[in-house]
């Protein structure tokens, strides 16, 4: 099969690296690829926003099977003008992309399938809001509507800075995603992530994370894209996970069915976790990155036929073997990052790293420059590894951050700390 996967950061390189194990890809492409992609499949240079440019590509190069990799294309309806022309893929319709491109949408899902989630309210006034906010209290967590990178919420711990969010948003700084503005009760408890594949009508849970935010060690300084993930989460129980996919998960793909726009694609549902029962924080609808790292670590070469499954409504005859293994991913970033980093310094040593089915680095923002490999991003390498515990994984990835010759980049030290 010729398969085509639309991304270029460690998610994809850790898609491509799954699938690539599986006999049935005989042709990988990956658009538009990055340094370590182009080790393991062809790297295409393609907007991969422009749904008839995709679909072009596609149909030159004999594609079979798309799999797509970030949000932004799954809500620009790449999906759908693929399958418009007959051409299998992964991931959501543009419609049932809302579940991550409007938060005020999944707030409405939540209400009609009675799925557990903050309570709020959904404002497109300013004065309304700032009313809103004075008769809660704080804290209180304000969010843009639309899309804005993870920037778009602000967990407000006083009233001044709710209002401050407030006229940030209405004053424009999210553009579009700002128009509308989704303020939520404060939610305690500890957080995890569930992704669950859904064909439209089937559901199969294919595995738990958890991920670091912030910056620094212990949780401290600015929020980033995510700074290092573990699988699964230990807070996510069975019992849990059972409550999680019986009260959210399930109750959300029916309402998507009932609606006439079935969720095709992973859904990745973002949970609060007190006193052992799950609520909604959030719903995305792709891998997080770097999650999907450590469920490729764990899922191997099966990932592909799951996800190939579930592109063709096949999910119900499916189910995930489990090692009852542990993976770790600790992301090397460039120093700087979150603010403002260098491109192009040289990282050397990857070449002397083991490179097999328990150790993988995944490349982020990289790129190649006369046979070696310079940073081009802010978030840059995955160190990723797997073992029988959580503490074999992570003593394996810190190994291999020790082993690798980067003056230029950081990681945090303390990976996996919550479930250690
Ligand atoms: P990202 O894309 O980075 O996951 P996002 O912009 O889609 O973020 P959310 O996931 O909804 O936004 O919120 C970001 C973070 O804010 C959450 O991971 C959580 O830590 C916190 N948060 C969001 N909503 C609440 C809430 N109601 N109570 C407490 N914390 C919240």
């Amino acid at each position: 099969m010729n398969i085509l996967i639309l991304g270029g950061g460690g998610r994809e390189h850790s898609l491509a690296w799954a699938v690539k194990q599986n006999p049935k890809c005989d042709r990988l492409i990956v658009a538009p690829g990055n340094a370590g992609i182009a080790m393991l499949a062809e790297c295409a240079d393609l907007d991969i926003l422009d749904g008839a440019a995709v679909v072009t590509f596609a149909e030159e190069n004999a594609v079979d099977f798309v799999i797509v990799g970030p949000e932004a294309p799954l809500a620009a309806g790449v999906a759908d003008a693929l399958r418009a022309a007959g051409i299998l893929t992964f991931g959501p319709s543009a419609a049932a992309a809302r579940l991550e491109a409007s938060k005020g949408f999944t707030k409405e899902i939540c209400d009609a399938s009675g799925a557990p989630t903050a309570g709020y309210a959904r404002f497109t006034d300013r004065a309304a809001a700032e009313d809103y906010i004075r008769v809660q209290g704080a804290p209180i967590v304000v969010k843009a509507d639309g899309l804005a990178a993870g920037k778009g919420v602000i967990v407000a711990m006083t009233e001044a800075e709710a209002l401050a969010a407030v006229a940030d948003m209405f004053g424009g700084e999210f553009g579009e995603a700002g128009a509308e503005v989704v303020i939520e009760e404060f939610m305690d408890g500890e957080e995890a992530s569930l992704f669950v594949l859904c064909d439209g009508k089937d559901v199969l849970a294919v595995g738990t994370a958890q991920d670091h935010k912030r910056v620094g060690d212990g949780d401290t300084g600015p929020n980033t894209g995510g700074m290092g993930a573990y699988s699964p989460a230990p807070v996510l129980s069975e019992a849990v996970l059972d409550q999680a996919m019986a009260e959210i998960v399930r109750p959300t793909v029916a309402e998507m069915a009932r609606r006439g726009t079935p969720f095709q694609g992973v859904l990745y549902a973002g949970l609060m976790i007190e006193d052992g029962r799950a609520r909604l924080v959030e719903y995305n609808v792709r891998f997080g990155d770097p999650e999907c790292q450590v469920l490729m670590m764990r899922l191997g070469a099966q990932a592909f036929d799951l996800i190939h499954a579930c592109a063709e409504g096949r999910l119900g005859e499916m189910q995930v073997t489990w090692a009852s293994d542990h993976a770790l991913t600790v992301v090397m970033a460039a120093a700087g990052y979150p603010g403002a980093y260098a491109k192009g310094s040289q990282i050397r040593g990857l070449e002397e790293l083991p490179e097999d089915s328990s150790h993988m680095v995944f490349h982020a923002g990289t790129a190649g420059r006369d046979g070696s490999v310079v940073a081009s991003g802010g978030r840059v390498l995955n160190v990723t590894a797997r073992g029988a515990t959580l503490a074999e994984a992570r003593d394996r990835a810190y190994g291999m951050v020790d082993a690798i010759d980067w003056p230029g980049g950081f990681c945090r030290r303390d990976i996996g700390w919550r479930a250690l």
